[in-house]
C-alpha cells in the first residue's frame, strides 16, 4: 500500500490504471478506523481492481461548536489497518493541498427535506461541506465506483444527488451498517463514550429495535412506531436530538408505514452525539 499526499502524485499513480483498463474504487473517510470502514474498504476491493482510501477530517463539515479539534487522529493505526484489508492507495492530503489559498466554491445542494431536515436542520452548513469535498475527491481520484456507509444515510442520498446532478460519471454504492455485538452501531465517535455511557448507548439501536417489532406486528401509523421507539429509550435516560420517520428516498415525513420508510435518530450520550437508522418495510403487507 502506498500513502500518497498530493493530488498530482496521486493522479500520476492511478494513470496507469486507468489506462490499463483496471477499475478504480473509491472509500471516501475521516480516518480512526473501525470495522464499518473496513466492510467499505473490502467491498471496494471486492468489486474493483485498484482501491483508494481517502483519509481526511474535512474542516468544512464541522460547525463552529462541534469536535474538529477533539476528532481522533491515529494515521499509523489506519495505514496498518488500510492494508490489511488489502487497499492499493491511502489519500491522505494536508488541509492546505485540499484547501489551498484563495479557495472559494462551495457545492450546495439546495431546498428540500433532503438537505434541510435530520442532520440539516441539526448541523447549519454540514452537508455543504460534505458535498464540497466529496464532489473534490470525485474528482481527484475519477473512480468507477465510490463506497459509502447506509450509516450516514443522509449524506448517501445527497451524494447520489450531487453524483446525479453534477453528471459525475462515478457509481455510489452504499454498504450496510456494522454494529457491535450489543447493536450499536460502529462510529469513530463512540472513542468518546466512558463505560457508563457506552452501556446507555445501545438506547438508539433499541429504539430501531422497537420501530422495527411495532412495524411487524403490523402498526402503519408512523406516530405510533414513532412513540414505541421513543419509549425504548427511556429506560436508558437517552433523548433523542430527533426521531424521525420518512420517506427513505427523499426524507419527507411519512404518516404512515406503506413505501419504505426511514426510522432516522440522534441523541447525545453523554460527550458523544450519536446517529443511527433503521429501514422500515411491510414487505407488502397492508
Ligand atoms: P467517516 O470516517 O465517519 O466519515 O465514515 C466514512 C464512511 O464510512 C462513510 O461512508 C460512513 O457512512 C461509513 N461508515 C461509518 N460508520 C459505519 C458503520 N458502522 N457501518 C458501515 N459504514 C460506516
Amino acid at each position: 500500500m502506498r500513502t500518497i499526499r498530493t493530488i498530482e502524485a496521486l493522479r500520476q499513480e492511478l494513470r496507469a490504471a486507468r489506462m490499463d483498463g483496471r477499475t478504480i474504487g473509491l472509500v471516501p473517510t475521516m480516518g480512526a478506523f473501525h470495522k464499518g470502514h473496513v466492510s467499505l474498504m473490502e467491498r471496494a476491493r471486492a468489486e474493483t481492481d485498484v482501491v483508494v482510501v481517502s483519509l481526511f477530517v474535512n474542516p468544512t463539515q464541522f460547525g463552529p461548536s462541534e469536535d474538529l479539534a477533539a476528532y481522533p487522529r491515529d494515521e499509523a493505526r489506519d495505514a496498518a489497518i488500510a492494508e490489511q484489508a488489502g487497499v492499493d492507495v491511502l489519500f491522505a492530503p494536508p488541509v492546505e493541498e485540499v484547501y489551498p489559498d484563495g479557495f472559494q466554491t462551495t457545492v450546495s445542494v439546495v431546498g428540500g427535506a433532503l438537505v434541510n431536515s435530520l442532520e440539516g436542520a441539526q448541523r447549519p452548513g454540514h452537508f455543504d461541506g460534505v458535498a464540497t469535498v466529496v464532489t473534490k475527491l470525485l474528482n481527484m481520484v475519477q473512480p468507477n465506483v465510490a463506497f459509502f456507509g447506509q450509516k450516514d444515510a443522509q449524506q448517501a442520498l445527497i451524494v447520489r444527488r450531487v453524483v446525479r446532478d453534477l453528471d459525475i460519471p462515478t457509481r455510489i454504492a452504499v454498504c450496510p451498517i456494522v454494529r457491535e455485538p450489543d447493536g450499536l452501531a460502529m462510529s469513530s465517535r463512540n472513542a468518546y463514550l466512558p463505560t457508563s455511557d457506552r452501556e446507555r448507548a445501545v438506547a438508539l439501536r433499541r429504539a430501531l429495535d422497537a420501530a422495527e417489532q411495532a412495524v411487524a406486528a403490523g402498526e402503519r401509523s408512523a406516530a405510533a412506531v414513532a412513540v414505541a421507539a421513543r419509549g425504548a429509550m427511556e429506560p436508558y435516560g437517552v433523548e433523542p436530538e430527533y426521531l424521525a420517520l420518512v420517506a427513505a428516498d427523499t426524507l419527507a415525513p411519512v404518516d404512515r408505514i406503506e413505501q419504505e420508510v426511514l426510522v432516522a435518530l440522534a441523541a447525545r450520550v453523554g460527550p458523544a452525539r450519536l446517529i443511527d437508522n433503521t429501514i422500515l418495510s411491510t414487505n407488502g403487507r397492508p
